[in-house]
């Protein structure tokens, strides 16, 4: 998937030189040179020690934040007091471990559920995800899996014990890119169960065959798309949900599964790309995403893209059906030593869903702030033994 990434990205100009020179020096200088034009839709990554997350100002409201979750507050129990700051690597990926004891944490005056709850709803629960990559939604939903095991086994056969939970199902994915297909299709939930999982490609080829001639034109004037295609797409004649199935070898149509993530291509909004925005060719797979979207109706949505993405197509195309509610998530509010803000949307269905609860305090109940440098990632070795403490994965 073509899309903006961290590490190419990164922001090296803060970088303490290492102790010892090396070929780990040459990639981090020559490999991921800094680029210009990014203001973090790109990500930026935190290299020297002296580039904390949190070294932007606060505003007033995010210092009442900041009060709540220090403690100035003690009725607010959680993830954001017991784990908030991060300080090594182990540190920095357990954060999915927190966040279920988080929502599991009876204490907590927040909305929880228990483990035996949470586990019964993860039986049922099933995803599909298109722009697919190699699959970060379905590996999140995974590892919050296997850490709803953990801990269900630990409150009820105590420490050590692991409950066996079914794992949701993975009912499609949707890749352009064959190198990223190749991944997905060793995806260990594919065809574990009696759903196996399909892995589609180019969104393009859904558009229906007395459309293939257009779409090929419109590759070539890509800014007249949205104006020749937008009503046929709403109408539900410009695609179909029946395609190539490269996990079974033949033509299979798309189901409908609980939730649906798509980080839709953020080439055409985002900073550092070309920044031909809706005039850009990549509006004819996003109009064929919004296509399936309108027949397969999931109960819920969540769009990812860069800060600039334009919401009024969503509201525009989705908005009847669909309650629409976004956030900016920044990976530094989370304990990650990088800066990335992605705008998150989220659809619920108005026929399919109850009233949701609201999407921004996301944010606020999972913050944690982060000690480590991006620097870590890449020279394991040369940080002080006392600092790399807990660095050993479970
Ligand atoms: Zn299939």
């Amino acid at each position: 998937m073509p899309k903006c990434d961290d590490t190419r990205n990164a922001d090296t100009s803060g970088i303490a030189e290492p102790s010892v020179s090396g070929p780990e020096v040459y990639m981090g200088a020559t490999l991921f040179p800094r680029t210009t034009e990014c203001d973090g839709d790109s990500g930026e990554a935190y290299f020297g020690s002296d580039a904390p997350a949190g070294d932007k100002p606060m505003t007033e409201s995010e210092k009442a934040t900041m009060d709540t979750m220090t403690g100035a507050h003690p009725e607010v129990r959680g993830l954001s007091r017991e784990k908030m700051v991060v300080k090594n690597m182990a540190e920095c990926f357990d954060f999915f471990e927190r966040a279920v004891e988080e929502v599991t944490d009876p204490d907590s005056i927040q909305d929880v559920i228990t483990s035996g709850e949470l586990a019964s709803r993860l039986e049922s629960f099933s995803i599909s995800t298109a722009y697919s990559g190699i699959g970060a939604p379905e590996t999140t939903l995974n590892i919050i899996h296997h850490w709803v095991q953990e801990i269900r086994g630990r409150e009820t056969s105590g420490s050590g014990s692991k409950a066996t939970v079914k794992a949701p199902r993975m009912v499609f994915q949707v890749e352009y890119d064959e190198c990223c297909r190749k991944e997905l299709l060793h995806y260990p939930s594919l065809h574990k169960d009696s759903h196996p999982c399909c892995c589609f490609g180019d969104l393009n080829g859904f558009y229906r065959p007395e459309l293939q001639e257009v779409v090929k034109q419109l590759q070539e004037q890509p800014e007249l798309a949205l104006e020749i295609l937008s009503k046929m797409v709403a109408d539900g004649e410009a695609v179909t949900t029946r395609g190539w199935c490269y996990a079974h070898g033949k033509y299979c149509d798309m189901t409908m599964a609980l939730l649906h993530v798509a980080g839709t291509s953020c080439t055409a909004y985002a900073a550092c790309g070309k920044q031909q925005g809706i005039r850009d060719a990549t509006i004819l797979p996003f109009l064929v995403w919004i296509g399936h979207r309108l027949v397969l109706q999931e109960p819920i949505l969540l769009h990812e893209n860069s800060k600039r993405f334009p919401s009024w197509l969503l509201q525009r195309f989705l908005g009847h059906l669909y309650h629409i509610e976004e956030t900016v998530a920044e990976a530094a509010d989370f304990g990650q030593p990088a800066r990335r803000e992605r705008k998150l949307t989220r659809l619920v269905h108005r026929g399919k869903c109850g009233v949701p609860v609201p999407f921004d305090n996301f944010a606020a109940r999972f913050y944690r702030s982060c000690e480590m440098t991006f620097r870590e990632y890449y020279w394991q070795h040369l940080i002080p033994e006392a600092q790399a403490l807990g660095f050993r994965m479970r």
